[in-house]
């Protein structure tokens, strides 16, 4: 958690909140936290977390040098957040920055997680409540995949420890999620789910949204035909 202490604010004398370190601060500010010690300078530039947009001190060029400095921005996007730093406080948070093999992505991150298809996605929900598995077994399973080789990511630079914020992860863990689902044998579905013709647009087919045609048609595969 955070403590933010700030002296001869303007604005907010007492404030221990976070908010306080606004980035037009004038007065002497002093950011802590159990991990950080560090006291922000009267000219010290700020970055603002995107996900609750309060200012936390920048130190990402500190970091280069001194690993011991939590990350403030996602390996991926760039974008700033201050989770790892000192705690992001938005309500509904779930922590926006981590390492991608702890991230947390919530227990609605397999809604639609199959090319928005609700259908396969309920069918891959179902196969893993049937056997008490969550999201979370099929991120960890996905991320030793990936570290064999045997699952790829269109960006091959990320691993289970690449600091990732809510949505790239989300994004990586989709792509995952489908090499997940192509790789549970056939003899492991129920025989109305492996009996479907596959659709000749196969996952990139953009019906697949609308449920009758998603029930009908098995998208779990490439694209056989109209190819450019
Ligand atoms: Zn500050
Ligand atoms: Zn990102
Ligand atoms: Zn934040
Ligand atoms: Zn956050
Ligand atoms: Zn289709």
């Amino acid at each position: 958690m955070s403590l933010c202490v700030v002296y001869n604010h303007p604005l907010d004398f007492f404030s221990f909140a976070p908010s306080a370190c606004a980035p037009t601060h004038t007065g002497l500010l002093s950011c802590l936290s159990a991990a950080q010690d560090y006291v922000c300078t009267l000219q010290g530039s700020h970055v603002i977390c995107t996900c609750c947009f309060q200012p936390m001190p920048d130190r990402r060029a500190e970091r280069e040098q001194d690993s011991r400095i939590a990350p403030q921005q996602c390996t991926v996007c760039l974008q700033p957040f201050c989770h790892l730093y000192w705690g992001c406080t938005r309500t509904g948070c779930l922590g926006c920055l981590a390492p991608f093999c702890e991230l947390n992505l919530g227990d609605r991150c397999l809604d639609g997680v199959l090319n928005n298809n609700n259908y396969e996605s309920d069918i891959l929900k179902n196969y893993l409540a049937t056997r008490g598995l969550t999201w979370k077994n099929v991120l960890a399973d996905s991320l030793a995949a990936l570290q064999r080789g045997v699952f790829l990511l269109t960006d091959y630079t990320v691993t289970g420890s690449t600091v990732l914020c809510y949505c790239c992860g989300l994004r990586s863990f989709r792509e995952l999620t489908y090499q997940y689902r192509q790789n549970i044998p056939a003899s492991e579905l129920p025989v109305a789910v492996t009996s479907r013709p596959d659709c000749y647009w196969g996952r990139n087919c953009r019906t697949q949204v609308k449920a009758h045609h998603a029930m009908k048609f098995n998208h779990i595969c490439e694209q056989t035909r109209f190819k450019n």
